[in-house]
């Protein structure tokens, strides 16, 4: 019996909100708030029954989230609109006392840097306001903290290398598009890539290594190093890790365009003046650019994201890969979303119903792998990401 407020009608909100709507033994009073009132409607109406109520909120004002958040009374706030606003959302729980939950670290919008020193910084108020904050819980940052605590768990007695492997093998269509928000995704993969080697950050030029890396049921995909959120988490709740690197995949193409985008300066975050309006490229282009939630329809292939891990058991070396495939055509049979929006919005679901039905307590501000893992591991392929494990086989990250 629980009432969740979910803020963000995008890809991963439509996904989150279907997705709890599907389980009213837990999420029995859904409401989604966002930014344009209609998306929320349209989503609503696609469920039908009156299963969910709607609200425009603009969630980087905290008077009007507190307002919101006091009429409706959610026990929980899952917030997948923008990683901008990770903090007035947090504000705006603490004011109401509302338990908190999110799939993206902030990030500032002048500045393109993500880290969780601003989330973390909050620890203390949320732990004497006894209210919990799940920091991460989509696929990755989220599942990926959730495989490494599993192994940990079960698997090692000291994780010793960590690659996380994200492939997208799909193929949508259109001759340039990003499988989430536009905005964020370019600012994540234009920085400067950066990995953990024997404690401490080693940092590269954005894209500089990469390798053809195998994937189940895929092949082999040319696979680039970048830095991603839940590296810094992960080597400080697991520091008997000696190195944590990730890995996504990019076509040839997506790159070329993506070196174009940035060469004219489509890609730059700095405001420029446009017949007397000033506005910022990046945002320019993400607004040309398909909405991730328009996806789905007739997207092909799949996706392997998943844990490739070394370490030790009993004295003894010991190898251990765990993975999910998920096909975007069973994500869109399934609610109507491409892969990407699927696998980010099915773990939000899940760790909220982890905290609501008290199996993740806590209180103060926490990442997805210091809980315990079995129940959401669990809970995955009941909801649609089954996973699958190999022990003591050749790693593909390291052939
Ligand atoms: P979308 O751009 O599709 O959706 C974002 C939604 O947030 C939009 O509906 C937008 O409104 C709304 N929004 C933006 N600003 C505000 C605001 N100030 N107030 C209220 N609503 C606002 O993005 P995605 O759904 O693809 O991504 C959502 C989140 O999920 C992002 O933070 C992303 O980083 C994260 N993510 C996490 C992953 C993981 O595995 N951990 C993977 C993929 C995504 P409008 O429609 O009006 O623009």
């Amino acid at each position: 019996m629980s009432k969740v407020l979910i803020i963000g009608a995008g890809g991963v909100g439509s996904v989150v909100t279907r997705k709890c709507a599907a389980v009213p033994e837990v999420f029995t009073d859904i409401m989604l708030a966002s930014r344009t009132l209609e998306k929320c409607d349209q989503i609503a109406r696609d469920i039908g029954g009156d299963r969910v109520k709607t609200a425009q909120v603009d969630a980087d004002n905290v008077p009007e989230l507190v307002e919101l958040i006091n009429k409706f009374k959610p026990d929980m706030v899952i917030n997948v609109a923008l990683p901008y606003q990770d903090l007035t959302i947090m504000e705006a729980c603490l004011e109401t006392k509302t338990h908190y939950l999110d799939t993206a670290n902030y990030e500032p919008k002048d500045v393109a840097k993500f880290e969780y020193s601003w989330q973390w910084a909050y620890h203390e108020r949320f732990k004497d306001a006894g209210l919990l904050a799940i920091l991460g819980c989509g696929f990755d940052p989220g599942v990926t903290g959730v495989f490494t605590a599993y192994a940990a768990k079960h698997y090692f007695d000291e994780i010793h290398y960590l690659d996380i492997v994200d492939c997208n093998a799909g193929d949508h269509g259109k001759a340039f598009a990003t499988n989430f928000n536009p905005e964020i995704n370019i600012r994540e993969i234009t920085q400067n890539g950066r990995y953990w080697e024997n404690g401490k950050w080693v940092e590269t030029e954005p894209l500089e290594i990469n390798k053809p890396i195998e994937y189940p049921g895929i092949g082999p995909r040319d696979s680039y190093l970048l830095f991603h959120e839940e590296l810094e988490s992960l080597v400080k709740h697991f520091p008997t890790i000696k190195r944590a690197r990730f890995w996504m995949t990019f076509g040839k193409q997506y790159i070329n365009y993506l070196n174009v985008l940035q060469d004219v300066g489509m890609t730059s975050i700095k405001p420029i003046n446009f017949k007397g309006l000033d506005i910022v490229p990046l945002e320019f282009l993400k607004a040309v650019l398909p909405e991730p939630a328009s996806l789905g329809e007739g997207y092909k292939g799949q996706t392997s994201i998943g844990c490739q891990i070394r370490g030790i058991k009993d004295g003894k070396e010991r190898t251990y890969y765990v993975w999910n495939n998920t096909e975007h055509a069973s994500a869109y049979r399934d609610v109507k979303a491409q892969g990407i929006s699927y696998t980010t919005g099915v773990p939000a679901m899940i760790g909220a119903m982890m905290a609501l039905t008290g199996k993740w307590a806590g209180k103060g501000v926490f990442n997805v792998e210091q809980f315990n893992p079995d129940p959401f591991m669990e809970a995955l392929p009941k909801y649609g990401l089954p996973w699958h494990e190999q022990i003591d086989q050749a790693l593909p990250v390291e052939k």
